[in-house]
């Protein structure tokens, strides 16, 4: 207990730990804990990521053991096929979201990002830029017979891809500013809690709003437990961060948990250890019976032994607007902007780097947007209260940096954006999008390793290939700190 600052920065989450310590509750800090030392030979990228069941290989990183893997492959090719298969994965998720809003899968960048993407395109080498990418990425990690160059190559040309797919949100989204609330606070009072994990059907949401809106019985609110899930007039009130959901439910204030698409098994089996009524998005449960159940443990359960006070809330507004819009651009014409966002980490307490990264950059004259859990603990933090000097922006949770580096890109000012921040790579989306927007000429990192250390071979090529459009990938081999961050956006 003794260590508990390093597990989360908000003293009522320390509280919620120590309670949980004492109820003998475990958490996702105790597998964190117990997983140490995690995997060196994957986070170094030489743990062969084909999936070929003569492995599984991994080459040693020292020179003292295997230099190769059974089939031959060396290190590079092992590297550079790790890069590559996570930015499939991160692809087919991009593509997998863009299909269940039943828009048809088109390649459309934003106006301000469309010369680099042509140029990027260029150096890459596709004719041209289509979802049959994903067919021929998936082909080269069929079984390795490719030079670790080609791997690479293919594996920009899918970032490119990715962000090209999100380009289509952004055209589609006509900049409708929506509204959210973050914070311990939104559980004040004694109502009927209905959490929500991961993405559940939107239909499912929606019917939950309209039968928490009835008037019948004790008053029911929906919350989200870090998940940005959109709802009427924006997205649900976020009761925490996504690595403090266990955390929440391990409290007592939450009475139903429904599991969405890509909600984490370990939140499910606190739900179910704290005797939450779950349901899970196969269940196909209908949302008068998640009411009453949820009314039905409410009557019963334990009542939290912490009262969340209602201050404890910060209300702030995503903007989905391209900074190009009229009268969007930056106030202030010399403006330089640090964009931070993505998961939680729980290689750092929770909320460390975007509270304190936001601050020092905010002291150095930088203007901050986060998005992500990244948003989350600046609002909880009240950096985006608009009584803020220079208040925090948040960006819209699914295009992160995306729309703000084509609005300055177009704007004609790319040379302010200091860089772009991915805080944590819990969704594998992050990855092909920050390649895809270092490739388009942007700064680019990533605090959590990147498992591109087995090989220098590959970095160098890497960075070469951005280098060409004026971009770059930070990446560090051990988790960050805040100070050389800072530097990373200052120097
Ligand atoms: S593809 Fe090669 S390196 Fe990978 S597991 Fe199979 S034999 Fe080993």
């Amino acid at each position: 207990m003794e260590t508990i600052h390093l597990k989360t920065v908000d003293p009522v989450s320390q509280e919620l730990l120590r309670l949980a310590a004492k109820n003998g509750i475990a958490l996702n800090w105790d597998r964190y804990e117990k997983l140490q030392p995690q995997d060196g030979f994957l986070r170094l990228g030489l743990s062969c990521p084909f999936g070929c069941l003569q492995g599984p290989c991994r080459i040693d990183p020292f020179g003292r053991g295997p230099d190769r893997g059974l089939c031959g492959m060396d290190r590079d090719a092992m590297v550079a096929a790790m890069l590559l298969r996570i930015c499939l994965q991160g692809t087919l998720t991009i593509l997998n979201d863009i299909a269940l809003s039943d828009a048809a899968p088109t390649v459309s960048f934003a106006p301000g990002l469309k010369k680099s993407a042509a140029k990027a395109i260029k150096g890459v080498a596709p004719k041209s830029l289509s979802t049959a990418q994903i067919f021929k990425s998936a082909a080269l990690l069929q079984r390795p017979a490719d030079p670790f160059g080609v791997l690479l190559e293919q594996t920009l040309v899918l970032s490119l891809l990715a962000v090209g797919l999100l380009g289509q949100q952004v055209h589609e989204d006509k900049g409708k500013d929506r509204t959210v609330q973050a914070g311990y606070g939104v559980l004040s009072g004694g109502h009927v809690t209905i959490a929500i994990a991961g993405q559940p059907p939107r239909k499912l949401v929606e019917a939950l709003g309209s039968a928490a809106a009835g008037k019948s019985g004790a008053s029911v609110r929906l919350v989200s437990l870090g998940d940005w899930i959109p709802a009427a007039k924006g997205y649900l009130p976020l009761a925490c961060s996504s690595a403090e959901a266990e955390l929440l439910l391990s409290a007592r204030a939450i009475h139903f948990l429904v599991a969405g698409a890509g909600a984490d098994p370990g939140v499910i089996e606190t739900a179910a250890k704290m005797d939450v009524p779950v349901a899970r998005a196969e269940d196909k449960s209908d949302a008068a019976k998640i009411l009453k159940s949820a009314r039905q443990f409410h009557s019963h359960a334990p009542r939290p032994e912490i009262t969340f006070e209602s201050h404890l809330m910060e209300a702030g507004v995503v903007t989905t607007a391209l900074t190009e819009r009229k009268g969007s651009t930056p106030k202030k014409p010399k403006s330089r902007f640090a964009l931070l966002g993505g998961s939680d980490s729980l290689h750092y307490p929770l909320g460390h780097l975007p509270v304190a990264l936001a601050m020092a950059l905010r002291g150095a004259g930088i203007q901050v947007a986060g998005w992500g859990d990244a948003a989350v603990w600046m609002m909880k933090n009240g950096l985006t209260s608009k009584k803020a000097s220079d208040p925090v922006s948040i960006l819209d949770p699914q295009l992160g940096p995306l729309q703000f580096a084509a609005g300055l890109s177009l704007a004609g000012k790319p040379d302010r954006l200091k860089g772009i921040l991915f805080i944590g790579g819990k969704d594998c989306r992050d990855l092909p999008v920050a390649l895809g927007l270092a490739l388009l000429g942007c700064k680019v990192a990533f605090a959590d390793p990147i498992p591109f250390w087995g090989s220098s071979s590959v970095r160098d090529r890497l960075s070469d290939l951005l280098a060409a459009n004026g971009g770059q990938l930070t990446g560090f081999d051990h988790p960050a700190e805040a100070q050389e961050l800072l530097e990373w956006f200052t120097k």
